[in-house]
Order: C-alpha cells, then sequence, then structure tokens
C-alpha cells in the first residue's frame, strides 16, 4: 500500500496537467492548480474503517494527502479538532443544532498550521531550501514554524497592523521578517520581487498547490465526525478562501470514494467582513470573478484580503453546493465574539465570531432554517487577539474589601 495516491496536478480553468515529482507554482495559465488522487485504486484499498485504528491527526488521512515517503512528514500533531455544540448560542439565534469546529486548539493557535503541515512537508519533499510568503499573519506564523522543523529558511512580509503575536510567532521559529506599511497585496508584491531577484519557492496562498490539501483536512474530518453524513449548513470566514475551496473538494472526494452519499453537499457558506467582502459582491452580482476591494479594513484581520487568486473557485463551490456570501460587520462581529464567549465559554477568533453573526443573520432571513445541521469554523483562538475585548477591571488594595450591592449567587 502506497503511503500517498497522489497522482498528478491539473488545472481547474484550462485542464492543462503536471507531475508532482517538479516543483510547480501556477498553471502557465495563471490560475492555481490542484491535487488529483488515484481515485479508483483508492477505492480498492482504501476504507473508512481503516481510520479506526489510526492518530487523531490530519496525516491519518495520508493516502489522500501529497506527501510520497513518510519521512518527509512535518508535523506537530496538528488536526482533528473537536465539534463542540454551541447549545446556548444555538439557542439564542433560533439554531438548536448549531456547532463549532474549534482549529484554535491546533498548534499555532489557527487552522493555517494544517496548510503549513502538508505545503512545508510536500516542500521538503521537493527539496525546497528557501520560501517566502505574504501574510496577514496567522500563515507566517504556522510556516515559519514549520519550516524550522523542515529545515527551510523562511522570509515572511506582513503588514505591519498584522497581529502582534505573529510577528513573535516568526521571530521565535528564526525566519526573516519583514513588515510593510500597507496590506496584504503590499506585501504580495513585496515577495514576488524577492522571489525573482533570489530564487525562492513562492508559498503565497494558492500558488502552491499543497496548501489546500492540508486545507483540505478540514473537510475529511468534518465527514467522519459527523460519522459520513454531512451537517446541512457550513460557515467558513473567507479571505484567500483556501479552506472552502478545500472543505469542497474534500466532500468531493469522498463522494467519490463512496463514504458519504452523492445525495447532500452541505450549503457552503463564504463569510466576509463588510469592510472587505469582494467576494460577496460578485456573489450578489452573479459574477463568476471578483474585482479587487478597494481601502480594505477589518478588526477580523485573517479575512482581510481584497483579491483572492481563488476567486473563481470559491464562486464555484458556494454556487455548486447551493450556498451563499454574505458579510458582517465589524461591530457585530466583536457583539457575537462576547454573546459566543459569555453563552457557551468558547473564546474565538474575530474571524470565527465573523461566521457565527453571519449564521445569526442568516437565520434571521430564514435561510437557514430551524432544523438544519449548522457548522460553524472558529479558525484560531481567541487569545491571539487580545485587543477584541476592552478590560476595566478596578484595581484593589492588598486586603481591600470587594464592594457590592448584592449577596453572591451561583447560577442554578
Ligand atoms: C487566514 C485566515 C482565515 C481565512 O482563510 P482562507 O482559507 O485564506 O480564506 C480565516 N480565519 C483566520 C483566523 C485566518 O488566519
Ligand atoms: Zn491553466
Amino acid at each position: 500500500m502506497a503511503f500517498s495516491y497522489v497522482s498528478h496536478l491539473y488545472c481547474p480553468k484550462c485542464e492543462n496537467t503536471y507531475n508532482v515529482e517538479e516543483l510547480n507554482q501556477l498553471c502557465e495559465c495563471g490560475s492555481p492548480l490542484l491535487v488529483a488522487y488515484k481515485m479508483n485504486k483508492l477505492k480498492e484499498n482504501f476504507k473508512a474503517s481503516d481510520l479506526l485504528q489510526r492518530p487523531t491527526d490530519l496525516w491519518r488521512y495520508h493516502e489522500l494527502l501529497p506527501v510520497q515517503a513518510k519521512d518527509n512528514v512535518v508535523t506537530l500533531g496538528e488536526g482533528f479538532t473537536p465539534i463542540v455544540g454551541m447549545s446556548k448560542t444555538g439557542k439564542n439565534m433560533d439554531i438548536p443544532n448549531l456547532y463549532m469546529k474549534d482549529e484554535g486548539m491546533i498548534p499555532s493557535g489557527s487552522f493555517k498550521s494544517r496548510g503549513a503541515a502538508v505545503g512545508v512537508s510536500k516542500a521538503k519533499e521537493l527539496s525546497v531550501k528557501e520560501l517566502a510568503m505574504p501574510t496577514n499573519g496567522n500563515a507566517g506564523a504556522a510556516w515559519s514554524l514549520y519550516s524550522s522543523q523542515a529545515d527551510i529558511a523562511a522570509t515572511i512580509v506582513m503588514p505591519v497592523d498584522a497581529p502582534e503575536i505573529t510577528r513573535k510567532e516568526c521571530i521565535a521559529a528564526g525566519a526573516s521578517l519583514y513588515l510593510v506599511n500597507g496590506l496584504i497585496g503590499d506585501a504580495g508584491k513585496i515577495v514576488g520581487q524577492a522571489v525573482k531577484d533570489y530564487e525562492l519557492f513562492d508559498a503565497s496562498t494558492l500558488k502552491e498547490p499543497y496548501r489546500i490539501e492540508g486545507k483540505k483536512t478540514m473537510g475529511l474530518e468534518i465527514a467522519e465526525q459527523f460519522n459520513w453524513e454531512v451537517p446541512d449548513v457550513i460557515l467558513y470566514p473567507t479571505g484567500g478562501g483556501v479552506g472552502l475551496i478545500g472543505i469542497y473538494k474534500a466532500l468531493q472526494e469522498l463522494q467519490e470514494l463512496g463514504w458519504v452519499s452523492k445525495d447532500k453537499m452541505p450549503r457552503l457558506v463564504a463569510v466576509q467582513a463588510e469592510g472587505c467582502a469582494p467576494i460577496v459582491k460578485a456573489w450578489e452580482e452573479g459574477k463568476s470573478y471578483a474585482e479587487p476591494w478597494e481601502d480594505a479594513e477589518t478588526i477580523a484581520f485573517g479575512i482581510n484580503v481584497a483579491k483572492a487568486l481563488g476567486d473563481f473557485l470559491i464562486l464555484d463551490a458556494i454556487r455548486k453546493t447551493e450556498g451563499c456570501a454574505i458579510s458582517v460587520s465589524d461591530d457585530t462581529l466583536l457583539k457575537e465574539l462576547k454573546t459566543v464567549a459569555s453563552e457557551d465559554g468558547a473564546f474565538v477568533c474575530p474571524e470565527g465570531a465573523a461566521a457565527f453573526a453571519a449564521a445569526r443573520k442568516l437565520r434571521e432571513n430564514g435561510w437557514i432554517k430551524h432544523d438544519d445541521n449548522v457548522l460553524v469554523l472558529n479558525t484560531g483562538a481567541g487569545i491571539k487577539y487580545p485587543e477584541t475585548v476592552g478590560e476595566e477591571a478596578p484595581v484593589l488594595e492588598i486586603g481591600e474589601r470587594i464592594l457590592r450591592n448584592s449577596a453572591f449567587h451561583y447560577k442554578t
């Protein structure tokens, strides 16, 4: 049995194919490349029951991942994050079957570690020695950390406004970090030039084909954790859209393997912030591509992406699954963040909070039905973003008494 059943790379736009033994970035036509597997062989040799004995990380699906030699796997135990019931928040929204997949539990505190684990492992397999990438913070942190384990030198460029902790993760990992007075698109241009000047591997979102495969494992896990029955709706905070494209790809592959029914795809929802909503605009206008968003700004930094290279893949996935795209304001998502923490005890990231707020909005306008099984992706840990919550607490002198109007009481 092969460790991986990877077959080749293909272009979803012009159908050109490429091999997986060589370093490839974009297709000649400029489109991202996707990974294909030997599905017929997989069908014969790989059964869902094989998973039962395996470790609970994303490498349990190694047949459906692109790394061919087990020795090249770079891992910190990422994946298989819990799906938890959000009963109080759900009741509050009139969605009794509301669930959260909590990606805040992953090493580096965001789901970017999935893309990094698989992307860096494959880069190692293809003998990459130096890579570079633009980032809004979390991806740079994750790729820096995994690159250190793989002995790959990482050059990271992020906006000066990116979450401070992500800079420190890059520096701790020994990456070369640069900040740009601008947005992720500006960081991307600087990386593009550095890639040419110094012949670096370009690990920008979707400019290498393997990050999607890492993020795809969210879709594989969702199906397995729901016992091979998928939820009705999945809400995903969308920046570059890699996770959404990945989840859709995973579910298509599982349908082909016959592990999930071909009759039901979850309705995929791309959630954006009102201050940066190019996908929502394109969706509302019925377009297949998105225009770059001007003056993008949102506190949900991971989804501050003015132009996504995979825009047409995101729009295609939501169209084919009868999903939708929706935006929420920063005020709304910050309010929702507090609701989720104070109702169900989960301190989610602002991107995850946007997805919860979108669920509430879609229930209010009837798009989500009362009985739908609804899954929200919380893509990172709230503790990576301390500025989302203001704190005002009285400071007491040693020995001072707490003064209250009423006696303490416990919740019953
Ligand atoms: C990067 C990021 C996103 C957006 O992910 P894409 O797959 O690029 O759309 C969402 N949330 C967080 C916390 C992120 O870091
Ligand atoms: Zn092409």
